[in-house]
């Protein structure tokens, strides 16, 4: 008898163990990898199979048997379950809840339990909760051939039907032979007389289905073709190595990755491009599909586990050749993986912020070790992370210092709203903003403007008191919404009613307080000659409302569109000539050492959708603190003096990229027992911080101290040596506890 250890796919967050089950006679074929189906804690459930736990073990009853095998071969091929290892280990995980990333929805299968008369339980049945569509297709047989050459006048609808099938040179779906004219009732025929044959076969979904951009080309500018030619010898040479392409916003890295797509295919190896977000991905698609048609499979935050499910299948079985998603599609099955890209590889969405707390692009690294083959991160504003791994060497610096195109790069003024406030303006729009929104409108170009969530939500405030209303259940204040005319929680979904009088002192001088994006909509949408367009998490609920309110807007419909960061990023609008950030400061003030990177960032992705056409372009940055060196630099597109400073800064401090941050959340409906709790574990780690340069933070409570009823309370360390800190917790009876969560290198460190 053989034996396997199996991971237990349960989202139990403590289960770090695995567990050893015999394998049945005929399961014989089985090994590391396979999904099975296994008796757990009184109930069945699904199992991934590690490894071998030996044969012919001693005390053999005690081991329970592997109840069926899901699939007919392995999910998990080596390189899989080590990347699986790999990520559990770093990022601290039970190991079944890393390989679950790597299936495509997190529990896929369903079973229910069958029950003989006597209401005996008998078996339990499994059902594949995801739902293969399958349909019919069509082809001509040898005998239909013969038929249709001997020709059959009596037969017109017959013939017809296999002339058709016969030039197709192909199955034909009966959808397709429907449109092409063939009925039912003629396919029922041919099939009887043996004319045609008739197979089962998968409809794998595509919901990109049907674009048909056409392809540009260009010449490469010299700066492109030394960045293709460097990346396409690690290609050639299937080498691992990291490259930084760096450069400005329109700068061509699109074209660059696309170049290097085609290396790849022509290889014959798979590429997977990895993108922040969908509002982005659409246009990235369009370029892709222009270039290489069929070969490309999407996975977007939005798909359905059984579209998702598909798409891997397609990988899997190289029927897709290019992989382009969000960071969800790094755990895709490639087998023949022969590039990787990460386009705006800075970008905050490649973290994932629920356990586990991977970063899409250390695991892209990782795999490409593994398949030994060239990464391409691209950014016109890097993480400082990558551009430090570039200034040391590790990392490969390729520059695009220019448009290909020759157009300048568009003009920033920095308005300084005190003296705004000075002059009598009230208004979120700086009288400058408003005078080139109406210029622009008129002008029949068109203008985004981007505000910060944070400080322009509109809360509920009581005028007496200073009350804010905030959810019962999340230490937040709610948000109103003028859709609905209510409050609503944004993040326990929790709506209210506004109430009559105060809670606190029962004034009745209830008021909105702030500037949300609808607000400052009505505030331009008084403008004259302005039809404005709004997009921010209220509009964008829907599956693919972010690409319908960018093709609504790059229609022209209207000409200014308004909305948080999601404006800002990726598009190529060539009519856009203004840009204006209301508030641009206020993100410095976060108490967080990614502030600055992060408002960087921003300002310089805002910037660079202004002027992408032959219009120059011009961006206004209103600002309450005029002088602030970040918002200069961000105004001067100054990456490398920025990331300079920044690393003085951060070496000062022994931040990131200098040392490392873990950071320990404990959750709990009890607040008192989280401080505990917290309080116990931030003492343990003081002791391993004796002779080491660590620091310990905390315990203190979460930026958002409560969610969902739930206290969060965190404690922080920051080391050169962080692996000490993470092997003794791994150790320690805190790695099992249910209500405590580890954050290896997180983003958030509050
Ligand atoms: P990025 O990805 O850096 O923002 P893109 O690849 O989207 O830049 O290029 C910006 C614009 O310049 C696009 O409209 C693109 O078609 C065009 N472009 C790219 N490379 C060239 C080139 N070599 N010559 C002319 N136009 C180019
Ligand atoms: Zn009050
Ligand atoms: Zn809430």
């Amino acid at each position: 008898m053989r034996y396997v250890n199996v991971a237990i796919n349960l989202p139990v967050k403590n289960l770090f163990k695995q567990f050893t089950y015999a394998l049945p006679a005929q399961f014989g074929y089985i090994g590391a990898g396979w999904r099975v189906i296994v008796p757990f804690a009184r109930q069945t459930t699904e199992g991934f199979v590690v490894g071998e736990a030996g044969s012919d073990l001693p005390e053999p009853e005690k081991y329970k048997e592997v109840q069926a095998v899901i699939g007919t071969e392995p999910w998990f091929d080596g390189e899989m379950l080590e990347a699986a290892r790999w990520l559990a280990e770093y990022y601290m995980c039970p190991l079944a809840e890393a390989m679950r990333l790597f299936i495509p929805g997190k529990s896929s299968i369903k079973r229910h339990a069958v029950y003989d008369e006597n209401g005996r339980l008998l078996y339990y049945e499994l059902e594949n909760r995801l739902k293969e569509k399958m349909q019919y297709c069509y082809a001509i047989t040898e005998s239909g051939s013969v038929a249709l050459a001997e020709g059959c006048s009596r037969a017109k609808a017959q013939m017809a039907a296999l002339q058709i099938m016969a030039q197709a040179e192909r199955e034909l779906s009966a959808k397709e032979l429907e449109a092409a004219g063939v009925s039912a009732a003629v396919l029922r025929t041919l099939l009887q007389k043996e004319w045609c044959s008739r197979r089962e076969q998968r409809v794998l979904r595509n919901s990109y289905a049907g674009n048909n951009t056409l392809k540009q080309s260009f010449d490469l500018t010299e700066e492109q073709v030394q960045a293709v030619n460097a990346v396409s010898k690690a290609i050639t040479e299937k080498r691992q190595e990291t490259f930084l392409l760096q450069g400005v916003t329109g700068s061509g890295k699109t074209e660059v990755y696309l170049n290097l797509t085609a290396k790849a295919l022509a290889k014959g190896r798979q590429v997977l491009v990895l993108v922040p977000e969908i509002a982005l991905t659409a246009q990235i698609v369009k370029r892709f599909q222009s270039w290489f048609k069929g070969c490309i499979a999407v996975v977007h935050s939005k798909l359905s586990a059984s579209e998702r499910a598909d798409v891997f299948y397609k990988i899997r079985n190289n029927e897709a050749q290019i992989l382009i998603g969000v960071r969800s599609a790094v755990f895709a099955p490639f087998t023949n993986l022969g590039l990787v890209i990460i386009d705006e590889e800075h970008d905050q969405s490649y973290k994932q912020e629920e356990r586990p707390c991977y970063h899409a692009r250390e695991v892209a690294l990782h795999r490409a070790e593994y398949f030994d083959i060239p990464v391409v991160l691209g950014s016109a504003t890097p993480s400082i992370e990558s551009y430090y791994d570039a200034i040391m060497k590790r990392f490969k610096h390729l520059r695009l210092t220019g448009r290909p195109n020759g157009q300048p790069l568009p003009k920033v003024q920095i308005v300084d709203m005190r003296k705004e406030l000075q002059k009598r303006n009230f208004s979120v729009l700086s009288r400058a903003l408003q005078q080139e929104l109406v210029r622009t409108a008129a002008a029949g170009e068109q203008a985004i403007v981007l505000l910060n969530r944070r400080g322009y939500s509109t809360f509920v405030m009581c005028r007496d008191c200073g009350e804010t209303i905030m959810c019962p259940h999340c230490a937040v204040a709610l948000v109103y919404h003028e859709e609905g005319k209510a409050m609503r929680c944004h993040y326990c979904g929790n709506t209210m009613p506004v109430p009559e009088e105060c809670p606190r002192c029962h004034s009745r001088r209830i008021k909105f307080f702030g500037t949300g994006t609808q607000k400052a909509e009505a505030q331009i949408a008084a403008l004259p000659e302005v039809k404005v367009l709004r997009m921010d998490q209220d509009s964008t609920l829907r599956k693919f409302a972010h690409e319908e309110i960018l093709n609504a807007f790059s229609s022209g419909r209207y000409n200014v569109l308004i909305g948080t960061q999601m404006v800002a990023k990726g598009h190529d609008i060539p009519n856009v000539t203004l840009v204006g950030v209301l508030s641009a400061d206020s993100m410095l003030n976060m108490p967080d050492f990614r502030a600055y990177e992060r408002a960087f960032s921003l300002l310089t992705q805002a910037a660079g959708r202004a002027g992408r056409g032959d219009k120059p372009g011009h961006v206004i940055l209103q600002v309450y603190d005029a002088d602030n060196r970040t918002v200069h630099l961000a105004a001067a597109q100054d990456y490398d003096t920025f990331a300079e400073e920044e690393l003085l800064r951060r070496k000062e401090l022994n931040y990131p990229p200098y040392a490392a941050f873990l950071k320990i959340t404990v959750w709990d409906k009890k607040e008192e027992r989280a401080n505990g709790t917290a309080k116990e574990i931030a003492d343990f780690l003081e002791r391993q911080a004796k002779n080491t340069d660590a620091e310990v933070f905390g315990p203190f409570a979460g930026i958002i101290g409560k969610v969902r009823d739930l206290y969060r309370v965190n404690v922080l360390v920051k080391s050169t040596q962080i692996n000490i800190f993470k092997t003794a917790l791994w150790q320690s009876p805190y790695r099992d506890m249910k209500n405590v969560y580890f954050d290896v290198d997180p983003f958030n460190v509050l």
